[in-house]
């Protein structure tokens, strides 16, 4: 196994297609999207399956740095922002792939598969592992240039201390109820 795979599978905790999805998207972003060390990279992910492990571990954008921005699209699509030269890179994860595995994976979700099928599940896993580890970057990768407006930095607030649990939270969050100052969390309890 390649050495950068083998690193993006120990963060991730397992083997899989997603995974092996996201580690070609991260390498042809490290390969073709050249950056100075210390220039922060963006990365806007339109889902939150396993292809993110790679991103986040290969790449360094993570939610904690502010350089992680998540739409729920539920799209392999991943645009790069680059804050130094104001451009940016959409990278769309071609699916035709993954089609053999479509047809069983429903039924093995809900654990439907016979033994003999299961087998064949997990050949057929390994063989789209391996063909996505190896398909050159036109078989699998749609990319282009796209003009995007500069993604905003993550802001830190002050923080207000809860008047019901006590706990500090950043002020923006804060609700009012009864005349109390409350975080998020105790308002949900107490309002719904
Ligand atoms: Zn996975
Ligand atoms: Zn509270």
């Amino acid at each position: 196994m390649n050495k950068d795979f083998e690193k993006a599978v120990e963060f991730h905790g397992h083997i899989c297609p997603g995974l092996a999805m996201g580690y070609r998207v991260a390498k042809y972003v490290k390969e073709n999207y050249p950056r100075s060390k210390d220039e922060e990279l963006v990365a806007i992910v339109e889902n939150k399956s396993c292809s993110l492990d790679a991103i986040q571990q290969m790449l360094g954008c993570t939610f904690g740095k502010g350089n992680l921005i998540f739409k729920d699209h539920g799209k392999q699509v991943f645009t790069f922002y680059s804050r130094d030269k104001g451009n940016a890179l959409r990278v769309y994860f071609k699916g035709d792939i993954l089609e053999g595995m479509d047809r069983m994976r429903r039924r093995y979700l809900k654990g439907q598969l016979d033994e003999k099928e299961h087998k064949e599940f997990e050949g057929l896993r390994e063989q789209i592992i391996q063909k996505i580890i190896t398909a050159t970057e036109d078989e699998i990768l749609s990319t282009r240039e796209v003009d995007l407006p500069s993604p905003e930095k993550a802001r830190i607030y002050p923080s207000l201390r809860c008047q019901e649990c006590g706990e500090a939270f950043m002020e923006i969050l804060g609700r009012t109820v009864d005349g109390k100052v409350v975080c998020k969390e105790c308002f949900e309890k107490m309002v719904c």
